[in-house]
C-alpha cells in the first residue's frame, strides 16, 4: 500500500470518525459492490474510486493502522505505532477531533496538501513551551517549531508533483482601423505563446533517470519532531529513489515560448471593445492538459468625419443660415462608397435649428450580429453664420431683423 498520500479515509468511506469496526466494514462492502471493476468494466473513474475505498478500508479496518492514521492524519508503515501511542499520551491529538485546525488556511497557502482537520495541534504552538501539565509539557518540550511546520516541510514539495496542467488563456489587443471594422477585413499580429515542447511532447522528461536529489536514492526522508522520528516515503521520487531526467530542450517545463504570426478575419460591423475568442489558441497545457484560449480585444480606430456609436454613424454637417431657414436638399457623406461616391441626399426641413439631428435610416454600419441589418446615420446640423463684409449683405440682414422682430431670448428670461 502506498503509505504517504494522505486522504480523508473516513470521508472516502462515508463514515463518522467514531465509527465502529463493523460500521467501517459495512460501509466498505456497500461501496465495493458499487465500484468494483467487475461491475464497471473500462470505467476509469470507478476504478480509481475502488482503489480509494480499498485503501481507506485497509487502514481503517486495521486497529493499529487506524490508530496511527487517527494520530497523524496519514498512515505509513514507517511510523511506529508505539510512537503514535506515545504522542497520544502526550496529548498531541488525544483531545480528539476538535474541529479544523486552520485547515482552510493550510489549503489556501498551498503548503500542506492534506487536511489536518481532525487534529488538535494547539499544544504545538509556540514551540511547545507552554506549560501543559507535567506529562504533556515534558513531551512537548522537545519541539523546536510547530507541528505543522514539520509537515509542511515534508509535503510542500509534493504539492509541485506534476500532472496534466491546463494552459492559461492569452489576451491581446488588436488595433483595427475604422474602415476594416466597418467593412470587414483581415487582421495580422504576432503573438507569443507557450507551445508544447516538441522534444518531450509536454512530458517534461527525457529518457533515463538519475538519483533523487531529495533522498539521495534511498527513497525515504527522515523528519525529526522532537522525540519523534518519522521515516516518510520521499515525496519527490515517490519512494523509488530515482527521478527522471528533465527534458533539456524545455528545461523540464514541458512548454516553450514561441512567437507566431496570427491572421484572422474581421467581420463587417466589428465593434470597439469586442472580444474574439479563439479556442485552444492560448498557452499549451503540460502533460496532455488542454490548451488555454486566445482572446483578442478589438480596438477600433477613429475617423476624422464619422463617429461610430454601436452600429450607428454620427456626422456633423454644416448648413447655411438660408438652407436652415428656407429648407434645402443637401449632400451628406455616408460610409457607402459604391453608390454615389460616399454621399447621399438629405432634406433639411425649413426652420431647422443648429444641433438638430436628422436620421438617415439604414445608412449606418452593417450589423455583425444580425445578418442583413444596418444601423442608421445620424446627421447633426450645424448652422454656419456668413461672415458678411459688404454693405449690401449687411443691409439685407438689418432688413431681415426688422421683418422678424421676435427676441430669441424672451422665453429664457420668462423662465428665470
Ligand atoms: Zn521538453
Ligand atoms: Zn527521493
Amino acid at each position: 500500500m502506498a503509505p504517504t498520500q494522505t486522504k480523508d479515509y473516513y470521508g472516502t468511506l462515508g463514515v463518522k470518525k467514531t465509527a465502529t469496526a463493523e460500521e467501517v466494514r459495512k460501509a466498505f462492502r456497500k461501496l465495493a459492490r458499487k465500484y468494483h471493476p467487475d461491475v464497471n468494466p473500462g470505467d476509469k473513474k470507478a476504478e480509481e474510486k475502488f482503489k480509494e475505498i480499498s485503501e481507506a478500508n485497509d487502514v481503517l479496518s486495521d486497529e493499529k493502522k487506524r490508530k496511527v492514521y487517527d494520530q497523524f492524519g496519514f498512515y505509513s508503515d514507517n511510523i511506529d505505532p508505539a510512537a503514535a501511542e506515545a504522542a497520544a499520551r502526550g496529548g498531541y491529538g488525544s483531545a480528539g477531533y476538535r474541529g479544523p485546525y486552520a485547515a482552510g488556511a493550510d489549503a489556501a497557502s498551498g503548503e500542506v496538501p492534506f487536511d489536518f482537520g481532525g487534529f488538535d495541534f494547539s499544544g504545538f504552538q509556540g514551540g511547545g513551551t507552554r506549560a501543559r501539565g507535567a506529562q504533556g509539557g515534558a513531551e512537548a518540550g522537545g519541539f523546536g517549531g510547530s507541528f505543522r511546520d514539520i509537515f509542511s516541510g515534508i509535503f510542500s514539495r509534493e504539492q509541485k508533483a506534476r500532472g496534466p496542467q491546463p494552459g492559461t488563456d492569452l489576451e491581446y489587443q488588436v488595433n483595427v482601423d475604422f474602415w476594416s471594422a466597418v467593412r470587414g477585413g483581415v487582421a495580422r499580429l504576432e503573438i507569443q505563446r507557450q507551445e508544447t515542447c516538441p522534444a518531450c511532447h509536454g512530458k517534461s522528461i527525457a529518457g533515463g533517470s538519475m538519483e533523487c536529489p531529495e533522498c539521495h536514492g534511498t527513497g525515504q526522508v527522515t523528519q525529526m519532531g522532537g522525540r519523534m522520528k518519522f521515516n516518510i516515503q520521499c515525496p519527490r521520487c515517490g519512494g523509488t529513489g530515482k527521478v527522471q531526467n528533465a527534458c533539456s530542450m524545455c528545461e523540464g517545463d514541458g512548454t516553450m515560448t514561441k512567437r507566431e504570426p496570427l491572421e484572422f478575419r474581421i467581420k463587417p460591423g466589428t465593434r470597439d471593445g469586442q472580444r474574439i475568442r479563439l479556442g485552444g489558441k492560448g498557452n499549451a497545457g503540460t502533460e496532455g492538459g488542454a490548451a488555454g484560449d486566445l482572446y483578442l480585444i478589438i480596438k477600433v480606430g477613429t475617423h476624422p468625419v464619422f463617429t461610430r456609436v454601436g452600429d450607428d454613424i454620427h456626422v456633423t454637417v454644416p448648413v447655411t443660415v438660408a438652407e436652415a431657414a428656407l429648407g434645402a436638399k443637401i449632400d451628406v457623406p455616408t460610409i457607402d462608397t459604391h453608390d454615389g461616391g460616399g454621399r447621399t441626399q438629405l432634406k433639411i426641413p425649413p426652420g431647422t435649428q443648429t444641433g438638430q439631428k436628422l436620421r438617415l435610416r439604414e445608412k449606418g454600419v452593417p450589423s455583425a450580429a444580425r445578418e442583413g441589418a444596418r444601423g442608421d446615420e445620424i446627421v447633426e446640423v450645424k448652422i454656419v453664420v456668413p461672415k458678411v463684409q459688404d454693405e449690401r449683405s449687411k443691409e439685407i440682414l438689418r432688413e431681415l431683423a426688422k421683418l422678424n422682430p421676435e427676441d430669441p431670448r424672451a422665453e429664457m428670461f420668462r423662465e428665470v
